[in-house]
């Protein structure tokens, strides 16, 4: 069980290389142990040049028979160079539904691939979920807990109240209705070239590379529903030198590569700068701009993560 996702942005690479990094990135991560592996990119559209969805591949046993899959699918145009893509990767250890192509991750909220989900872990409460979407006219293909997120990420995407509701915005109202441990990677054609990872009780960090000095060693944490006691601002100004704290983002719309994964080892080969995320963090790329968000700050919490350098 494992996810390895990649994202490049104004660093163009060829579907090829793009398929690459995300099966190497399996590859080191094969140890955890696992029964299937799948992957999302995005491919031509029925074979059309201009026009992209979100190709899901996915497949029993090893990463090295996904992996001759992949290039199986010559019309997938590997040789086109892409300046900015997002790609999903997941090994997957079965805990409900038997070990199946079917079964096997990423899972869709619908035919269209509109939202793709890659998921470790375990959702308790999925049957309440499941039940809840059945009503709602969802149809489910699979027989895992995990199906239940894609889903719910349309539904809350198709009765969104504004036009402008962001990427993460969703993500945080799909987790507070899950239970149980998750680390999961998003991916939407609604949100092309963006990406949208999250975690609680499951491992998952974030690789960046960039040619340019970081500008900053702590990304902020945006909270977006709930307001910063006094004191405790104060008490945090007090305490960091870096008082422009909030202004930075990572990434800044140059050219940068972000790589996430249940584990460093899967990194490391690409990046030495990374942060760990800690439960309920939901981590955001958006024009190459890494953004970190979280609910509510309760008092005393540290409202940066800090980008730490493997050893
Ligand atoms: N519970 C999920 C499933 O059975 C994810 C398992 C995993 O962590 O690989 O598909």
């Amino acid at each position: 069980c494992g996810i390895f996702a990649y994202l490049n942005h104004c660093v163009p690479k060829t579907r090829r290389e793009i398929f690459e990094t995300l099966v190497k990135g399996l590859q080191r991560l094969e140890y955890r142990g696992y029964d299937s592996a799948g992957i999302a990119v995005d491919g031509p559209k029925n074979g059309l040049k201009d026009e992209k969805n979100i190709c899901i591949i996915k497949k029993r046993g090893k990463v090295k028979s996904l992996d001759e899959e992949l290039y199986k699918k010559d019309q997938m145009k590997l040789d086109e160079e892409i300046e900015t893509h997002f790609g999903i990767a997941h090994t997957r250890w079965a805990t409900h539904g038997e070990p199946n192509a079917v079964n096997s991750h990423p899972h869709r909220s619908d035919k269209n691939n509109e939202f793709v989900v890659i998921h470790n872990g375990i959702i308790t409460n999925y049957k309440e979920l499941k039940k809840y979407l059945v009503l709602k006219g969802y149809e489910f293909e699979s027989e895992t807990d995990t199906e239940v997120i894609p889903k719910l990420i349309k539904y809350i995407y198709d009765n969104r109240e504004s036009e402008d509701v962001s990427f993460s915005m969703l993500v945080e109202r799909v987790i507070q209705q899950l239970e149980g441990a998750f680390a999961l990677a998003f991916k939407s054609s609604h949100y092309p070239g963006e990406a949208v990872v999250t975690r609680r009780g499951s491992p998952l960090l974030i690789g960046v590379r960039s040619e340019y000095e970081l500008s900053t060693q702590h990304i902020p944490i945006q909270y977006n529903n709930g307001h910063l006691k006094d004191e405790v601002q104060m008490k945090n100004n007090r305490n960091r030198s870096d008082s422009s704290c909030g202004l930075h983002s990572v990434g800044d719309g140059k050219a940068v590569e972000y790589f996430f994964a249940s584990d460093a080892s899967a990194i490391i080969e690409h990046t030495n700068k990374v942060i760990y995320l800690e439960d309920d963090d939901i981590a955001a790329v958006a024009e190459g701009k890494l953004s970190l968000h979280r609910m509510i700050r309760q008092a005393g919490e540290e409202p940066v993560r800090a980008i730490q350098t493997l050893q």
